[in-house]
């Protein structure tokens, strides 16, 4: 039988406020253990949450990104349920009033654009941290209790897990454009919860959907999901049925593993929080965020192609990550063709920090210097591979552009007097070509550059050298 996979997300960000949702307390991730922590994140009996304005803020920030509409009021719930790392017994969320609805993000795949709904982006505390890895114990770290989380919840719109995988890159993205997460999935500031079932093609009804968690970066839900696809494909060409159940995907194994039946909303008897008033939220201000929201990731590719006139696969490659197109921005206003720059950017740049597995923001030449650097080819001073090493000294050990090239004697040889003489020598030393290249074989301009070239040492400045070669031949 052949079956269509239905996919939805649902993605958890942390916010990067200064402080947690409702109390005071500092937000970081990294921290030494138990150091972040009051009577109200401790959930101690009587202490009352205070929210906390740049979380609401930011949650709006993203709503608009993605086109929602703002609730003008929204509710924020107790979700109650038992763990030992929620000391309240209950985790503050939103439920049947969420701050974002209807909003929608646009996916690429294999060069289609698809259209994905956002159903809604609701604000939530984090629990606290358990670590089990250590000996027989479990332990607990509070730091994370009241940690800001916008959850954000796609429609089943999806048919594949490249395209799951296309969308989180999508939000991923725009959250970093907007400077509201940082995406981290290893140390947990983005976590994915991934909903998927199959149904024979042509069907108009979904099929029992199963729930994947733990899957800790963009290719492991990828995985996950193919891995589920082809399990529920089995259970069901072998007449069995779909439970709805959470799955845990293991990376070692590479398999998902049951971990429990799913449970349902009623399970966790969701109530309106007394302690807190209803969020409401004026339109005025909603569209003053909008407003101020930043250059997001599809106008900045736009405006990359028409301001700087670069092909829709340059800016595309130069717009994925924010740091490197601020990076690229930043150099091309210094240089004389924003182009160069880009080369510059997609080739040395990226290969440097993809290398040594570095943000871009990280690596030691400025865009400053770069465009200085680049500055140095066009006027003449280095070739492009003489600048390609300046490059990596200055990557390797640092030092100063001007000093490295004349420690490393890369300058071009662009005096023409001097070109003039070396290009003489081989004219004498190749009477034949001379003669040839006069009757018409242009093509021997090449053989003329490379032995000059040779002659210097790769120092010539190829330029020159073909303008003298022309002057003189022509
Ligand atoms: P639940 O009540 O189990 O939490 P929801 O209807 O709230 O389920 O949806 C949770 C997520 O699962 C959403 O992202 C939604 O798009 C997705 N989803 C819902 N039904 C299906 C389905 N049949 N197959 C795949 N994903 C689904
Ligand atoms: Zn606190
Ligand atoms: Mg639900």
């Amino acid at each position: 039988m052949d079956y269509e996979t239905v996919i939805g997300l649902e993605v958890h960000a942390q916010l990067t406020t200064k402080t947690k949702i409702f109390c005071g307390c500092r937000s970081h991730f990294g921290d030494e253990a138990n150091t972040h922590g009051c009577p109200v994140c401790l959930g101690l009996p009587g202490a009352l949450p205070v929210l906390n304005k740049k979380v609401v803020e930011m949650a709006i920030m993203m709503g608009r990104a993605v086109g929602c509409s703002i609730a003008e009021k929204s509710i924020f719930a107790r979700k109650n349920y038992f763990y030992p790392d929620l000391p309240k017994g209950y985790q503050i969320s939103q439920y049947e009033l969420p701050l974002c609805e209807h909003g929608y993000l646009d996916i690429e795949t294999n060069g289609d654009l698809k259209r994905i709904g956002i159903t809604r982006i609701h604000l939530e505390e984090d629990a606290g941290k358990l670590i089990h890895d250590q000996d027989e114990d479990s332990l607990f770290d509070v730091n994370r209790c009241g940690t800001p989380l916008i959850e954000i919840v796609s429609e089943p719109d999806m048919r594949s897990p490249q395209e799951a995988y296309a969308y989180l890159m999508s939000l991923k993205q725009i959250l970093q454009y907007l400077g509201i997460c940082d995406c981290n999935m290893e140390e947990g500031s983005l976590r994915c919860d991934a909903n998927v079932s199959i149904r024979p093609f042509g069907w108009k009804e979904f099929g029992v959907k199963t729930e994947l968690k733990n899957m800790n970066s963009f290719r492991g839900v990828e995985k996950a999901l193919e891995y589920e696809v082809f399990r529920q494909q089995s259970v069901l060409d072998s007449g069995g049925k779909i439970v709805q159940q959470t799955w845990l995907w293991d990376a070692n194994q590479n398999k998902t593993v049951p971990m429990r039946d799913k449970e349902d909303a009623h399970d966790y008897r969701y109530f309106p929080d007394p302690d807190l008033v209803p969020l409401l939220v004026e339109k005025q201000w909603a569209d003053q965020i909008h407003q101020e929201l930043p250059e997001l990731p599809q106008a900045r590719k736009q405006r990359f192609q028409s301001h700087y006139r670069l092909n829709l696969e340059h800016a595309t490659v130069l717009t994925d990550i924010k740091e490197v197109a601020d990076y690229f921005e930043a150099t091309a206003q210094s240089v004389k063709q924003p182009r160069t720059a880009a080369n510059w950017v997609m080739g040395e740049v990226l290969r440097y920090a993809n290398d040594k597995k570095v943000s871009v923001r990280d690596i030691k030449i400025s865009p400053n210097s770069l465009a200085r650097l680049i500055n140095r080819i066009d006027d003449g001073t280095i070739s492009g591979n003489a600048a390609k090493k300046v490059f990596a000294a200055l990557e390797e050990t640092g030092g100063e552009i001007d000093d490295i090239i004349e420690a490393e004697g890369l300058r071009q040889i662009s005096d023409s007097s001097e070109l003039e003489a070396v290009v003489q020598s081989i004219f004498d030393a190749n009477p034949d070509e001379v003669v040839r290249f006069k009757s018409g074989e242009k093509k021997l301009m090449g053989f003329f550059v490379g032995q000059v070239m040779k002659a210097t040492n790769g120092k010539g400045n190829p330029r020159e050298i073909n303008k003298i070669i022309g002057a003189k031949l022509c």
